[in-house]
Order: structure tokens, then C-alpha cells, then sequence
């Protein structure tokens, strides 16, 4: 069975919701997975600040304009009035649920509550349009099985076995259809896998069911070389290995969720991009087919600080790293790029919550220096170290950008460049001259 996931502007409109009910019906059982309509997640994220902020009017206005919205939907999506009183009901029943979250004191619960509901109600939309069209469709509930463990690493045990149950009460279906990005914690309250976790949901179907084939779809024709939002003259890459994939999606390829690869990798299951705008378009297969000599893209991860230690005391000193690593791993921080000197250690981090603990600390060490508002720049593919010439084209390429760490060697499949954010559309688009033109 293949696994199917289709993103928020897949189904961003009555008609796109068409145009995926026919692009899944063709007689072949699947699951398919979706996100909520586009915008929506960003609605309801914009809901829980104004009720963090105990602004219920606030809330309430957009929560109103959000249902308006949908009940359009539900008008143009289904055809007779038993479907469009269907559509309305599943509305209200969503709507009253977002608003029982107004009336009290709002906490991290009722977000993770409130923002479950986009993919709850996009998922009700299609599965009850498909039994309108007269197919086999039916739901099954993200929150009976996809479920997080104490450390919020996916439990695939429980997966596996919640997800077989589902199945097999449900064994004539054609078509299942489940909600991507929401899950339930180890302690059983609602949860999800972070923004943009869809993509990471039918990974971890896919991988939990030994499905043949995982497909993205999308709106672009697979991994495109270079990020299209910043880069003109962008085209998609045909085939990628899943370490390459893995890369580019944590090195900022919006087009996959930086965990997606993992479980797909590990259950050796392809992983196929594809374009729902242009579904006959060959888009990106993702295995464990190495191409030989090709670079084959770049992207761009924002928002990175480095941090650079200089100690005298690191001149061959042995356990010195260790030490240093022992401070970020105790804040929870986890490193992205490491540059080592005789003199000094340079490392990157995203996510500053613990910046100044970690700072405190590392001073005991010697000079520290920061700085802010950095952005790693990753340039994917063969890089093995015996093949020559290729470090040299992507170096050369970035011979006009102020570059403030290399990193090189640590997997045969990339380099990655430390410059400025500032800096990041003239690095990405100077290294698609050299290296793709
Ligand atoms: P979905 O809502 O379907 O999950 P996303 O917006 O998360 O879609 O991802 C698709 C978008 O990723 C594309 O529209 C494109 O702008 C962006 N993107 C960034 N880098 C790349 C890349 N290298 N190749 C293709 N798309 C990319
Ligand atoms: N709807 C969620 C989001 O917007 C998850 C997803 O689309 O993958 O982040
Ligand atoms: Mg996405």
C-alpha cells in the first residue's frame, strides 16, 4: 500500500479538494494524509496569541471570519444538501470546539487543541466529498494512534500496533484518509510533530506499515536545486539519495520537514515529491540510489548564531572539546557546524533559549565571541573527498561573500557555508550560477 500526503495549498480550496478526491480515487487502497487548508494553521496560531492575551473579542472575530470562510467551502465542495448539511455540521462541530477554548484560562493544552483542529476539519471535508462521490472512504483518527514518547520522539511501537488496529477494523475501505501533523504526547493530551509535520506523519505511516512508496505532493515539481523563493531559474532535481534529501530538508528545503527522511530511510521506503498542481510531471524520487560526480542543490537555513571559544588552554589539550560540548548538551542545545583550531573551537546553534546560560559558562573557558543573525548555506551531493575539483567550484562561487566558517568532511554529502543572513540571496543565487548554469 502507498502512502499519499497532500499539504495546505493541496487543499487550499473546495475545487483543490476535488481535484485530490479524483487524483486518489483510481481504484488502488491507500492512506492518504493531510494538512489543513493553507492559511489555516497560521489562523489558529494567530487564535491562541489573542487568547493568550486574554483578548476574546479578538479571538472570536477571527474565529467567526475562519468559520465563514469554511461554510463557503462547504458550499461549493459538496453537491446535493444532504453532503452540504453533512459539510455544516462537521463545521459546527469543529467551531463550537475552538470556541469551548475561549471561555476559560488559556493554556499550552488548549493551543495544542486549537491548532489540531485545521487538519481535523480538512480531513472530515474530503473524507465526507469522497462518500459523496460514492467511494469507500473512511477516517482514521491521528489521535487513536500517532503518539509521542517522554523524550517527543515518535513511539513506533505503539504506532505500528494503534495503526494496525485501525486497520483491520476497517479492512474494505479504499481509501483512508488521516490528519498529519497532530498527535497525542506520552501522557495522552493532543499534541503535534511541529509546524510543517505533515510531511513527518506519512513518513512515519509509511515507514509503520512497510508501505511501497511514500508520496509528497505539493505545489512544485519536486526538490527544485536551489530554494525558488530566493533563486530565479530554479528545476527540479530528478533523483536524490535519502542522506542528500535528509540534508537539504534540515539545512532549510521548506519542501520537507527536516525529520520526514528518517523513517523512510531506516524502512528503506521511497520517497517520491510530486506536484499536485501538475500530477503528471515526473517530480523527485528520494532511495538509496547514489548519483556519482553531481552536485545537486543548495539551501539555506535563518536564523543561526555562532559561537566562537578561544582558550590558550585548547592547545593540545585533550577532553577541552568534550567540555565544551557537555555545556550545550546540558542547556538542551543541539549544534549544527563545527570549525576546530589549534587555538579555538567555532560552533553554530538555531535555537538561542539558553544562549546567555551557555555563554556564562562557556567564559570559564576563555574569550568568547557571538554573532547573530547568521545563515548556513548548504550545498548538497557527491562531495566524497576523492572526487577533485568539486569543493573548489562550490569555494569559488562565494568568492565575493564575506564566508565565516567551512564545514567539509563530515558526511560525504555536503559543505556548508556559515555567511551572513543578510547575505543569503546573493550566496544561494552565486552558487546556482557556478553550479548549475
Ligand atoms: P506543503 O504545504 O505542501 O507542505 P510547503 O510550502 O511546506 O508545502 O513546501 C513547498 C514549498 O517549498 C514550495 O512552494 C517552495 O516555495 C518551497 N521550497 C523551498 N526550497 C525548495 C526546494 N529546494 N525545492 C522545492 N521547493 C522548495
Ligand atoms: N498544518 C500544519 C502547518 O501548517 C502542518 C503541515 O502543513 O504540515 O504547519
Ligand atoms: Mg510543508
Amino acid at each position: 500500500m502507498k502512502v499519499l500526503k497532500f499539504g495546505g495549498t493541496s487543499v487550499g480550496s473546495a475545487q483543490r479538494m476535488k481535484d485530490v478526491a479524483q487524483l486518489i480515487n483510481d481504484g488502488e487502497r491507500k492512506i492518504v494524509v493531510l494538512s489543513a487548508m493553507s492559511g489555516t494553521t497560521n489562523t489558529l496560531v494567530e487564535i491562541s496569541e489573542y487568547l493568550y492575551r486574554k483578548n476574546t473579542e479578538g479571538a472570536n472575530d477571527i474565529i467567526n471570519r475562519l468559520e465563514a470562510k469554511y461554510r463557503r467551502h462547504v458550499d461549493e465542495l459538496y453537491a446535493t444538501d444532504e453532503y452540504k448539511k453533512k459539510g455544516l455540521e462537521l463545521i459546527r462541530f469543529h467551531f463550537d470546539e475552538l470556541r469551548a477554548h475561549t471561555k476559560d484560562i488559556f493554556t499550552l493544552f488548549d493551543e495544542k487543541a486549537v491548532l489540531a483542529q485545521g487538519e481535523l476539519i480538512s480531513t472530515g471535508m474530503v473524507n465526507l466529498y469522497l462518500q459523496e462521490c460514492g467511494v469507500n472512504s473512511v477516517l482514521l483518527p491521528a489521535l487513536e494512534f500517532m503518539r509521542t514518547d517522554k523524550n517527543a520522539e515518535p513511539d513506533a511501537a505503539y504506532i505500528r500496533e494503534k495503526l494496525d488496529e485501525q486497520l483491520e477494523q476497517q479492512p474494505d475501505a479504499a481509501i483512508y484518509i488521516t490528519q498529519g501533523f497532530i498527535c497525542r504526547n506520552a501522557y495522552g493530551e493532543i499534541d503535534n510533530l511541529q509546524r510543517g509535520g505533515s510531511d513527518y506523519t506519512a513518513s512515519l505511516i509509511g515507514a509503520a506499515i512497510k508501505a511501497d512508496e511514500i508520496q509528497i505532493w505539493t505545489d512544485i515539481d519536486g526538490m527544485h536545486n536551489n530554494d525558488p523563493r530566493f533563486v530565479d531559474h530554479t528545476a527540479p532535481v530528478r533523483n536524490l539519495h535519502f542522506e542528500e534529501a535528509a540534508e537539504l530538508a534540515y539545512f532549510g528545503a521548506k519542501i520537507l520537514h527536516p525529520t520526514c527522511i528518517q523513517p523512510a530511510k531506516f524502512a528503506h521506503i521511497p520517497v517520491r515529491l510530486l506536484n499536485t498542481m501538475d500530477p503528471k510531471a515526473p517530480g523527485t524520487l528520494i532511495s538509496n540510489e547514489t548519483e556519482l560526480h553531481k552536485i545537486k542543490a543548495v539551501a539555506a537555513k535563518d536564523n543561526i548564531t555562532a559561537i566562537k571559544i578561544k582558550s590558550g588552554r585548547m592547545l593540545l589539550a585533550y577532553g577541552f572539546l568534550r567540555k565544551v560540548f557537555e555545556i550545550f548538551e546540558s542547556f538542551h542545545t543541539s549544534i549544527d557546524m563545527i570549525c576546530t583550531s589549534e587555538v579555538g573551537v567555532s560552533v553554530t546553534i538555531d535555537n538561542t533559549s539558553h544562549l546567555a546560560e551557555i555563554l556564562d559558562e562557556l567564559r570559564k573557558f576563555g574569550t568568547v565571541t557571538v554573532d547573530s543573525n547568521m545563515c548556513i548555506i548548504c550545498v548538497v551531493g557527491d562531495l566524497d573527498w576523492e572526487n577533485v575539483g568539486f569543493e573548489a567550484k562550490a569555494l569559488d562561487a562565494m568568492r565575493e561573500i564575506p564566508v565565516r566558517m567551512i564545514s567539509f568532511g563530515g558526511s560525504n554529502y555536503n559543505i556548508s557555508f556559515l555567511v551572513r543572513q543578510e547575505d543569503k540571496k546573493r550566496a544561494l543565487q552565486a552558487l546556482s550560477d557556478e553550479l548549475f548554469s
